[in-house]
């Protein structure tokens, strides 16, 4: 990529800096608008898999991202008397770490810094067009040879250059938090296991990620109010997961709440102006996938635009670079969206939906998918990164 070529990006996130990182790393002269006053990492904790983890050491951000952090090898559901409904081992030739989002973002802002990106808080984006332009709540717009919109579920770049074509937001939603890791807490069986408890439409995943914290995610539909106050209703939840009882007692007042979004595009670009993360493909994150992508496709971008020299072979490129990376996208949402479905299901009925589904190679071959691809960018070289 020549030195020259500039691009401006609204978003901080895990998406908007992955792609910053990226883009400066190949020459380009790169700066984030985030509207945050400082770059702040929501939520609680995250899974990554293997082709996040390839495109984390293709950016410089692996060994700061995962030092510490919980690498599961197997993933459990059970039922609500505590009954395995299915056990899955993460799978030969993958990795799966679960890590605090604050230290994976810190990770990916390092990476960028180091490659010269310039980074601009409490700057709102309100506004972009196809010609590689931002615009901001101050009345300023910002100008380059490519401008990118990675600025979430509610992104107003996808909304100026009008590229929405589905936005549907899920009945079910997730309490989140970490609470401190005790010993004792996890029993010695179910060491090294992420373990996820039904019980009627409520889910209580656990899920370790490192030595002194546990990430908890609480799940149920929107309008079961009374579960999903972030003022926790401990007895309530203990009593849906009372060998849990001990894990919930400890959740403090860091408790977060929200549905998750479905969210196409016609396209992932206009001109010189594209999309990418949740602005162009939010999923639920039935699959931990969501982070993963957004990081993938940010250095797909990058490279996609490799070699450039002028702005008028911009569009073609992202173009191009849409057509490569959508389909697994688009595959990795409708399986993560399938997934939330059994959310809905009578215990009985999600159990035998589960047993069966799981028992079959071609559904797991299809949930894993993502995990298993190469992601463009990192070609075989991370496979002989170890991990921790
Ligand atoms: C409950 C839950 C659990 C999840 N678990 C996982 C998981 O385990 N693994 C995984 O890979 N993914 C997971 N995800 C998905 C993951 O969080 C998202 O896919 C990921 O954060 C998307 O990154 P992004 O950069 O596109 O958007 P975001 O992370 O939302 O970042 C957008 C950034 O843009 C900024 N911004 C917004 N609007 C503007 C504006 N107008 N101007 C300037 N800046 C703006 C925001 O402040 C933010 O910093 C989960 C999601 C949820 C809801």
């Amino acid at each position: 990529m020549s030195k020259t070529l500039s691009a401006i990006i609204a978003g901080g996130g895990l998406g908007g800096l992955a792609t910053a990182a990226a883009l400066a790393q190949r020459g380009c002269d790169v700066t984030v608008y985030e509207r945050q006053s400082a770059l702040r990492a929501s939520g609680s904790g995250i899974y990554i898999w293997e082709n996040g983890l390839r495109v984390l050491d293709a950016l410089g951000a692996y060994d700061d991202a995962v030092r510490g952090a919980f690498e599961g090898r197997a993933f459990e559901q059970r039922d609500k008397h505590g009954g395995v409904i299915d056990s899955a081992p993460v799978g030969a030739g993958k990795r799966l770490i679960t890590v605090k989002r604050s230290q994976l973002l810190d990770a990916l802002r390092d990476a960028a810094l180091r490659a010269g990106v310039k980074v601009v808080t409490s700057s709102e984006v309100i506004g972009a067009t196809p010609r590689g332009e931002l615009r901001f709540a101050n009345g300023d717009v910002a100008r380059a040879d490519l401008a990118v919109g990675v600025d979430g579920i509610w992104s107003r770049v996808r909304e100026a250059l009008g590229l929405e074509t589905f936005h549907q937001q899920t009945a079910e939603g997730a309490l989140r938090t970490v609470i401190e890791r005790r010993p004792g807490d996890i029993p010695a069986g179910d060491a090294g296991k992420y373990i996820e408890n039904w019980n009627a439409e409520r889910r209580f995943l656990i899920t370790p990620i490192n030595e002194t914290q546990i990430y908890l995610a609480l799940t149920c539909p929107e309008r079961d109010r009374a579960a999903r106050d972030t003022h926790l209703d401990k007895a309530l939840w203990s009593e849906a997961f009372p060998r849990w009882a001990h894990l919930i007692e400890r959740i403090g007042a860091d408790v977060s709440w929200g549905v998750y979004s479905i969210i196409q595009c016609s396209a992932w670009s206009a001109g010189r102006t594209a999309i990418l993360g949740d602005a162009a493909h939010a999923q639920p994150p039935n699959l931990g996938q969501g982070g993963g992508m957004a990081m993938q496709n940010g250095l797909a971008l990058a490279c996609a635009l490799e070699g450039i020299e002028c702005a008028e072979a911009i569009p073609a490129a992202l173009e191009a670079w849409e057509a490569r990376e959508r389909p697994l996208v688009d595959h990795c949402q409708k399986w993560s969206t399938l997934y939330g479905e059994v959310a809905c299901l009578p215990d009985e009925v999600r159990t035998s939906t589960i047993r069966a589904a799981m028992a079959h190679p071609w559904v797991i071959e299809q949930i894993n998918r993502a995990a298993h691809h190469v992601p463009t960018g990192t070609g075989e070289r991370a496979r002989s990164v170890s991990l921790l």
